[in-house]
């Protein structure tokens, strides 16, 4: 039976890691890629979407489109992980693995900074940021630093070097 790995998370760590494997072992492997997306974007890309210079069609990058032989994409949300069965479980099912790497990046902890989530600070998530800020968007126009945190949470610290 071949050795069946589990990544979670197709952002850069999760695809960077599956491409390797790929490339690596092949059909030998036996790889699943799970995101709760449909498709990959670059950070930097939703800069160029907030100022008007591309449209979202433009910067998506379906996961449909990257197919490396040994993985198998599905698109599920991860809602619990036990690292001692190795057993992770998702909206669809459940998983068990030889291995299981967990890349799911990092959520804001919003009520860390006060005044944070009052000001309605959407870090980078593509369509909401889009929406708020792209003057492709049906909604009003607003600047980067309107979507912001308050003025007082982007202060720095007097003791600060
Ligand atoms: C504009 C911008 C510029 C940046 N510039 C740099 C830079 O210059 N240098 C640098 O080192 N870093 C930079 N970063 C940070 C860099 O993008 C992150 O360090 C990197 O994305 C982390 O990779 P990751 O694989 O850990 O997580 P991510 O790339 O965030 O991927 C996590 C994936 O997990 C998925 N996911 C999360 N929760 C679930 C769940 N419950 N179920 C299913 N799927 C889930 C998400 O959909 C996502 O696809 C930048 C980020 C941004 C936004």
């Amino acid at each position: 039976m071949k050795t069946h790995v589990l990544v979670l998370g197709a952002g850069f760590g999760g695809l960077e890691l599956s491409t390797r494997l790929s490339e690596s072992f092949g059909v030998n492997l036996d790889v699943t890629l799970i995101d709760k997306s449909d498709a990959f974007v670059l950070g930097y890309s939703k800069l160029d979407l907030m100022f008007g210079h591309t449209m979202l069609d433009a910067v998506r990058l379906p996961y449909r489109n990257f197919v490396k032989p040994g993985v198998n994409f599905r698109q599920e949300t991860i809602t619990a992980i036990d690292p001692n069965s190795r057993r992770v479980t998702t909206n669809i099912g459940t998983y068990e693995a030889d291995f299981v790497v967990v890349a799911l990046g990092a959520d804001y902890d919003m009520d860390a900074t006060p005044g944070l989530a009052e000001a309605n600070f959407t870090p980078w998530p593509v369509p909401r940021g889009y929406e708020i800020c792209s003057p492709h968007s049906q909604g009003a126009t607003r600047s980067l630093a309107s979507a912001g945190p308050p003025s007082s949470a982007r202060r720095r610290p007097a003791n600060a070097p």
